[in-house]
């Protein structure tokens, strides 16, 4: 069984005692279990069927100048409401696998000024005629120890955010650098901004600012959730600020790993 064991040193009438309070969490944890198995089982499930209905609709999409032209549309539509669900599965998909798998064998010395570097092109890509001013401040040749894929995912939810939640032109700064703290990875951009009030839910599953304006930029409302998992998988953690009308800031806090720095210092 498992037993969540609460130790607490407590004075009652200027004596010092020990407090032990034992709760059995074996249930919470089976049903946290069987929520995990759930998500992965009906993601993985309903893969399949959409990959079928995906290549139908793409058959259909090719003929669209022989279709009647509100056929057209409709198709259209299908596509794109497919493509969302698909984007959707793959993200939970992702999500379980973050939260049932260990990180173990795949831990690499992962180059972050390269890594940031190939982000930054596709987030141009993506920005495309919206213009976004997308800068790299990097100050540190600091390496994050972990999975390459995980980490790409993570910072690239980030950028990609800032570049679908601001208006065009608008600017995005990358920053890796090294501080009292570790190393920090900061996403910042002078976009609309997060009402505060907001913030603590943000890397909820599915929370969502505005459904409508997050549904019309394709998101999903894991992208975060996402990243916090990764995050925790690398001894890191996430921290935002937001000021409206003002942007928002992601920052990223890592252990400090330096270049050649730890084999150095293990003898
Ligand atoms: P989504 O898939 O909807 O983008 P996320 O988990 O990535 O989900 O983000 C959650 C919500 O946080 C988004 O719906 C959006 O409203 C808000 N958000 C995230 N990044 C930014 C940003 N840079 N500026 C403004 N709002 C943001």
């Amino acid at each position: 069984d498992d037993n969540l064991i609460l130790e607490y040193q407590i004075t009652i009438f200027g004596r010092n005692e020990r407090l032990m309070l034992v709760r059995n969490v074996t249930r919470l944890h089976r049903l946290e279990q069987m929520r995990k198995d759930f998500v992965a089982n009906v993601s993985h499930e309903l893969r399949t069927p959409l990959t079928v209905i995906n290549g139908y609709l793409e058959t259909f999409a090719d003929f669209s100048d022989q279709l009647p032209p509100r056929w057209g549309r409709a198709t259209q539509q299908m596509q794109q409401q497919s493509r969302r669900m698909q984007n959707i599965i793959n993200d939970l998909l992702l999500l379980s696998r973050l939260e049932t798998t260990d990180i173990e064998g795949q831990q690499q010395h992962i180059e972050m000024d390269r890594l940031i570097d190939s982000i930054r092109q596709d987030a141009l890509l993506l920005s495309g005629e919206k213009a976004h001013n997308i800068l790299i401040d990097n100050q540190c040749d600091a390496q994050v120890i972990g999975s390459e894929n995980e980490i790409r995912s993570a910072v690239s939810n980030l950028v990609f955010n800032a570049v679908k939640y601001t208006p065009p032109e608008s600017s995005i700064i990358i920053r890796w650098q090294e501080t009292s703290q570790g190393a920090t990875l900061t996403v910042e951009d002078n976009g609309p901004g997060i009402n505060p009030r907001h913030l603590p839910r943000l890397t909820e599953r599915f929370y969502r600012v505005d459904k409508g304006r997050s549904a019309e930029t394709g998101g999903t409302g894991l992208g975060l959730a996402i990243v916090k998992h990764v995050l925790i998988r690398h001894n890191a953690r996430m921290e935002i600020k937001s000021e409206l009308e003002k942007g928002s800031r992601f920052i990223c806090l890592f252990p400090l790993h330096r270049l050649h720095w730890d084999q150095e210092h293990q003898h």
